[in-house]
């Protein structure tokens, strides 16, 4: 039962990408109003389709790295390509969504007196020399390589929203994201789960960066959302910066041979060179989400492959069917 009483109206920036499609989708069933804003760079129309019967649910056709002026009562920013793919397309570009996109909000959010959360991310610790990463870690970044536009522009987009804290006492929530996979993610984003899946599902070869022993922590997707949710309803004076994400580490080799497994598929590990900048491994210290938002992922990497692979091949489908 709704009770409309209790409901938002809340802004999701990137609402049409993989993870702000799937917020928007939460924050509806939890009875709220919401307002999509996104400039389709990475996010598609089909991502959002199912929302937009919804009288609750509004799309905004805008880039964040102009100012807006509306009403709401929260803002959750996400609004920036996160693969490495897009967001090296045009670096210029996606470190003005990070810094002038979170300056804007940041303006949005001081004007109407609104609580703003921030999509940050592990990248913040580049290629991390502790394991796993704890919030209190302050990084190793490249400042001036091919992963810096998204590093430095997240970065400094945290430096902001602590600043707007200091300076204005903003109502702030920062995540830091770790690889999050599921349904709706973009079938070319080059990210290392759809590109396996898509792979395995055509037979074609699975393409290995380096020799596969660098690891990455995956979480799926519904796990996620209930972190962001959780954390923007925190007490005001917690702000994080929060590590969200599933500890359960494997090597990229480990993952490939997971999903050829799940979709029984004949396609055979291809190595190609490893890109410059490549965290050697990443892993998320979670004590603090299971302290302050009571909260751990319940879904483990097998399960939620196994409820993502269904979601591309029917995109497969799509796609093979279309002239
Ligand atoms: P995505 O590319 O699917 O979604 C990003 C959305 O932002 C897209 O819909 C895109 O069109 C939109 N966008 C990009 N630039 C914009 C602009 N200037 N104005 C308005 N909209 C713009 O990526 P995602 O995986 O859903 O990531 C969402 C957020 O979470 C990003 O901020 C990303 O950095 C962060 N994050 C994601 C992961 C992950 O594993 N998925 C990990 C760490 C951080
Ligand atoms: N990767 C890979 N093959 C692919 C795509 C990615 O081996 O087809 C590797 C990539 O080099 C990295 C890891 O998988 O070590 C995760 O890559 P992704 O782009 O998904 O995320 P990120 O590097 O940002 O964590």
């Amino acid at each position: 039962m709704i009770n409309y009483r209790l409901s938002k109206q809340i802004a999701v920036t990137g609402g049409g990408g993989f993870l702000g499609s799937h917020l928007c989708k939460r924050l509806l069933d939890d009875g709220h109003n919401v307002i999509c804003i996104d400039n389709f760079f990475t996010g598609t129309k089909d991502n959002i389709l199912p929302l937009m019967d919804n009288n609750r649910f509004e799309l905004l056709r805008h880039d964040v790295t102009f100012p807006l002026y509306i009403e709401v009562d929260e803002i959750y920013n996400l609004a920036c390509p996160a693969s490495p793919i897009h967001y090296q397309h045009d670096p210029v570009q996606t470190t003005k969504t990070s810094v002038h996109g979170a300056i804007n909000m940041l303006g949005l959010a001081k004007r109407v007196k609104a609580k703003i959360f921030q999509a940050s991310t592990s990248e913040v610790y580049g290629d991390p020399q502790i394991h796993p990463q704890t919030e209190t870690y302050w990084g190793h970044v490249n400042p001036i390589g091919f992963r810096s536009c998204y590093d430095e522009g997240k970065r400094c987009a945290e430096t902001l929203f602590f600043d707007y804290r200091r300076q204005h006492n903003l109502r702030i929530k920062v995540a830091r994201i770790f690889n999050t996979y599921g349904p709706n993610m973009h079938p070319n984003d080059g990210r290392v789960v759809s590109n396996f899946i898509m792979q395995a599902l055509q037979n074609l070869p699975i393409t290995i960066y380096g020799d596969g022993s660098q690891s990455r922590s995956f979480c799926y997707v519904d796990d996620l959302i209930e972190a962001f949710v959780r954390l923007m309803d925190t007490p005001d004076d917690f702000t994080g910066p929060v590590n969200t994400g599933n500890p359960g580490e494997f090597t990229i080799k480990e993952l490939a041979e997971k999903v050829i497994d799940l979709t029984g598929s004949s396609s055979k590990l291809d190595y190609k060179p490893l890109p410059s900048d490549d965290p050697t491994q990443r892993q998320p210290d979670i004590t603090l989400a299971k302290e302050k938002l009571g909260w751990e992922p319940r879904i483990e990497l097998e399960e939620g492959l196994k409820k993502t692979i269904p979601y591309f091949e029917k995109l497969l489908k799509t796609l093979n069917r279309k002239p």
